[in-house]
C-alpha cells in the first residue's frame, strides 16, 4: 500500500527527464498540467537522488480508484471508514537513509510572493501528550533553515494537542510523513472526531492493509510505506511569521504568527519520491473537498431517502459551492437539503439542489435546471451573517462572517410536472 505500488498500476503518467529547478520551474509545469496526468520529475537540479511526483490525487477518478470506489458509492465507503476505523498492524522497520538537515529535501517554491520553499504534502502525525491516541492531518510547512520550519495550524485537533502540551510546559512531539498512497492522504483528510486517529480511518479505506512502524526519536507511529519521515517537535514557545501562502482559492492568504517545528532527523527510502501538491491546484481542492462531499451526503440522507449525488464543484474551489441531486418526494425537500448541507459543512457558501434527472457533473445541465425550474422569489434562501470560512476573500476574514445562499432548482410540485421534463427522441 505504498505510493510506489500505486504508481506501478497507473498508466496516466508523464515523465520529465530534463534538469528542472525546485524554484518556480517544476511548479510552472505542475500548473500547466493541473487536473490531468500524474507528473514525475526525474532530474531535479541540485537534488539528484530524488524524484518529485505531483498530481496523484489530481482527478476525482484517481482518488476514487485508489480506494476501490466509483463516483456513486464513495460516499458510503468514506462514511463507513470514519465510523469504523481499523487499528493498523505495527511492524519493525528501518529506513535506508538518515539525514540531519532539511536542505537535503527538494522542497518547491511555487508562487512569486512565497516567502520560501513550502512542503505541501506533509502528513503531520502527533500523539496526545497525556492520552493514548494520535492525530494525523496535512499542514503547510515553510522551511526556515536547516533545522526549523513554520507550521500553519488552524484551531482544530493538532492545535488542541499543541495547546495541551504547552500547558504541561512541553514541546509537542511530531512526525511528518511525505510520499504516501492516495488513500492515506484521503483518509487523513476525513476529519473524524477528536480522539480518532485518521490513520485508522485510512486503514479502513485500504481494507486493513495499512501498516505502521515506530519512529526513532519520538513516540509516534507512522505509515511504514512513507517515502520520507521527518521527526521533531512543535516548539511550545516560539512563533514566527508564516505566509503569505496561496491557499485553496488561488489567492494569497494573510501573514500570521504561527508555531515553529524543530527537527531531530530525517529518514528516507533509497531514491525517495517527494510528493508535492500545487497550492490552489486540483489535487489540493479534491483532497480537501471529497471527504466533505461524503459528510454532506450522509447528513442529507438522514432527512431525504434518496440522495443521488453531491459535488463540491471545482469552480467553487471544492469548498464553497455544492450541487446536490435528490429524488424529491414532497414540496420543501429541496430547501431541507439546502439546510442540511449548510449544517454539515460550515464553510459552504452557495448550494444548488436539483432533481435526479440532472447530471451534477455537467455544469450546463445544472444551469439549465436553474433556468427552467427556479424562481428567485420562491426558491431562494438567503442566510445573512452566518459563520463561514477564513479562505473566502469576500467574507469578513477576521470574524469569518459570510452570507449563505441556497438555490432550490427542483421541479415545483404545484405546477404540472410534464412541463419541466426533458423532451426525448424515441431511441435516445
Ligand atoms: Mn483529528
Amino acid at each position: 500500500m505504498s505510493l510506489r505500488d500505486f504508481l506501478k498500476n497507473e498508466k496516466d503518467v508523464m515523465e520529465f527527464n530534463e534538469s528542472l529547478s525546485t524554484k518556480y520551474e517544476i511548479p510552472l509545469i505542475m500548473k500547466k498540467h493541473d487536473g490531468g496526468s500524474i507528473l514525475i520529475f526525474n532530474n531535479i537540479k541540485n537534488y539528484s537522488d530524488f524524484r518529485i511526483v505531483a498530481g496523484i490525487c489530481g482527478t476525482r477518478e484517481k482518488i476514487l480508484k485508489s480506494i476501490n470506489a466509483n463516483k456513486n458509492n464513495y460516499y458510503e465507503k468514506i462514511i463507513n471508514a470514519i465510523n469504523n476505523p481499523i487499528k493498523p498492524k505495527i511492524e519493525e522497520f528501518h529506513f535506508d537513509i538518515e539525514k540531519e538537515d532539511l536542505t537535503c529535501l527538494p522542497v518547491l517554491t511555487y508562487y512569486e510572493r512565497d516567502p520560501g520553499p513550502y512542503i505541501t504534502a506533509g502528513v503531520v502525525i502527533a500523539k496526545h501528550p497525556t492520552k493514548n491516541f494520535q492525530n494525523a492531518s496535512i499542514h503547510r510547512l515553510l522551511v526556515l533553515d536547516k533545522k526549523r520550519m513554520a507550521i500553519r495550524i488552524v484551531p482544530r485537533h493538532l492545535y488542541s494537542m499543541y495547546q495541551e502540551a504547552k500547558e504541561l510546559g512541553k514541546d509537542l512531539e511530531i512526525a511528518i510523513a511525505i510520499g504516501l498512497h492516495p488513500a492515506v492522504l484521503l483518509g487523513v483528510n476525513t476529519s473524524p472526531k477528536y480522539g480518532i486517529d485518521e490513520l485508522w480511518v485510512a486503514n479502513s479505506l485500504l481494507d486493513g492493509k495499512l501498516k505502521l512502524t515506530n519512529c526513532e526519536t519520538v513516540n509516534i507511529e507512522i505509515p511504514i510505506d512513507s517515502e520520507i519521515i521527518i521527526e521533531g517537535v512543535i516548539k511550545k514557545d516560539e512563533l514566527v511569521d508564516e505566509g503569505p501562502f496561496v491557499d485553496l482559492t488561488g489567492n494569497y492568504d494573510i501573514i500570521r504568527k504561527q508555531p515553529v517545528i524543530e527537527i531531530n532527523k530525517i529518514m528516507m527510502r533509497k531514491n525517495p519520491l517527494y510528493h508535492a501538491i500545487l497550492p490552489g491546484g486540483c489535487e489540493h481542492k479534491l483532497l480537501m473537498g471529497l471527504p466533505k462531499e461524503a459528510k454532506i451526503y450522509d447528513s442529507i440522507s438522514k432527512i431525504i431517502p434518496e440522495v443521488k449525488g453531491v459535488r463540491l464543484t471545482m469552480g467553487g474551489c471544492c469548498w464553497f459551492h455544492a450541487v446536490i441531486s435528490i429524488k424529491k418526494q414532497a414540496e420543501g425537500d429541496g430547501k431541507n437539503a439546502i439546510l442540511a448541507a449548510f449544517g454539515s459543512h460550515p464553510s459552504l457558501k452557495h448550494v444548488v439542489v436539483v432533481d435526479d434527472d440532472i447530471d451534477i457533473d455537467n455544469m450546463s445541465e445544472i444551469e439549465w435546471a436553474i433556468a427552467t425550474r427556479f424562481q428567485g422569489d420562491e426558491d431562494l434562501i438567503i442566510i445573512k451573517k452566518a459563520r463561514g470560512s477564513s479562505l473566502d476573500p469576500s467574507s469578513d476574514k477576521e470574524r469569518m462572517i459570510t452570507c449563505k445562499v441556497g438555490i432550490d432548482a427542483t421541479i415545483p410540485w404545484d405546477k404540472p410536472r410534464e412541463r419541466f421534463l426533458k423532451a426525448k427522441i424515441p431511441g435516445e
